[in-house]
């Protein structure tokens, strides 16, 4: 049994660090209170061909393992989870397009995605339904070569640079299970009828995005339907879905790293009573207790994206990633800022904007309870078998 990442792995890890240590650690807290998009790291993060990730290589990209996929969320995020999200979604909707995409969408569209020079997003949350997405209401009615879709979505992140955005729809009503009615549209940025209404403000998350969408009687071309027939949309979302969540997993692990390396780093400088806090036992308690479920969260989450490199469908090992790293990552926000004491609730900490960022991974890409479910129907159905 090798617990070690290959030198490629280990490689692309190290990069990655120096870059988040030079480039987005001295910017984060500053750019993120000001509200400033970070331009500048998305281009450098274009030079380092991070857009392409999960693009095969005919189409320009560098078809990575998934144990590099997360290292690069997990990396990013311990800089600035903002940061990763830009990369999040993008990522997942490049993997669903060389998936399931025709050759010629492939062709037409993974290319420019791999440098970045076109962007994309997922939009399937609606007003209306998040969870339950069999419940959303927008719609693609045919006429000729063309879809019409009315409707709008919530929350949809990277919303003013996707293009094309892939949009989930209904293209049939009437079916039962409703599931069978829904199908991916790839929504060309410009499409008249097609607005990003609002930024949505959010308690953390900043330096990207997240948007209220609407489209108005907006035309899509029938060649721009996802892999070319009707009815495939929420199982090509459902798949995408498990790349998702290893994405959120890696991201919790940065966030859990960064919220334990500054407590420690704290707990060493503040004196209180005469000595360092970190000689207190409840404080070592609190180091201990975070080191050894970070390590844990990150045993797991490797060791899902391990699963998902040897091409098996690992709805139960990403879901329990996700599931175990994003509380993981809460709970360390939030033990570091105790650890900090009154400063840990002062913006000039970093630990204030990790406390924020730490919320939304126990949310997106589905919240803890619906990973609990996703993990137990695994288990009940006898898909999914425990330990090696
Ligand atoms: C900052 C941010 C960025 C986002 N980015 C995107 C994006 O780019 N694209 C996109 O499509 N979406 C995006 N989302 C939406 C996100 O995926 C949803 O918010 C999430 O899936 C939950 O859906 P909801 O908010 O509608 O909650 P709901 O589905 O209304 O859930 C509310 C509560 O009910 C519980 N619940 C619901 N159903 C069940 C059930 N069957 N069993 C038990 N409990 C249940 C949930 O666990 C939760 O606690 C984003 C959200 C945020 C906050």
């Amino acid at each position: 049994m090798d617990f070690e990442l290959t030198p490629d792995q280990e490689q692309f890890r190290s990069s990655l660090r120096n870059f988040v240590d030079k480039e987005i650690m001295p910017v984060a807290r500053e750019w993120e209170r000001d509200g400033r998009y970070p331009t500048e790291i998305v281009e450098q993060m274009k030079r380092l061909g991070l857009f392409g990730l999960m693009i095969p290589e005919e189409y320009g990209g560098a078809d990575a393992d998934f144990v590099s996929f997360t290292l690069m969320f997990e990396e990013l995020s311990r800089g600035w989870m903002g940061i990763a999200g830009i990369l999040g979604s993008h990522s997942l909707s490049c993997w669903m397009l060389a998936r399931h995409g025709t050759e010629d969408q492939k062709k037409r569209y993974l290319p420019e995605l791999a440098t970045g020079q076109r962007r994309t997003g997922i939009a399937l949350t609606e007003p209306e339904a998040g969870t339950d997405l069999q419940g959303i209401r927008t719609t693609a009615v045919r006429d000729g070569d063309q879809y019409v879709v009315n409707g709008s979505k919530m929350w949809i992140t990277n919303a003013r640079f996707a293009d094309p955005l892939p949009v989930l729809v209904k293209t049939d009503t009437t079916t039962t299970p409703a599931h069978k009615g829904m199908s991916v549209l790839l929504v060309e940025a410009g499409t008249p009828g097609f607005e990003v209404t609002k930024d949505i403000p959010k308690l953390g998350y900043k330096g990207t995005e997240s948007c209220e969408v609407v489209f108005d009687n907006v035309r899509v071309p029938a060649a721009n339907l996802l892999g070319g027939a009707e009815g495939r949309g929420m199982q090509q979302v459902l798949s995408a879905l498990e790349v998702g969540r290893l994405n959120i997993a890696g991201r919790s692990l940065g966030i859990a790293q960064r919220a334990y390396d500054e407590g420690l780093d704290y707990a060493r400088e503040r004196h209180a009573f005469g000595k360092p806090i970190a000689d207190f036992q409840a404080i070592q308690i609190k180091i201990a207790d975070m080191a050894t479920q970070l390590q844990a969260a990150r045993l797991l989450t490797y060791w899902s994206a391990s699963k998902l490199d040897r091409g098996d469908r690992a709805d139960l090992q990403t879901g329990m990633a996700k599931l175990f790293a994003s509380e993981v990552a809460l709970q360390a926000a939030q033990d570091s800022m105790r650890i900090h004491g009154g400063y840990g609730y002062s913006a000039e900490f970093e630990i204030e904007r990790l406390y924020r960022d730490s919320a939304l991974m126990v949310i997106g890409e589905g919240t803890s309870d619906i990973m609990r479910t996703v993990i137990a129907k695994a288990l009940v159905a006898g898909k999914g078998r425990l330990g090696w």
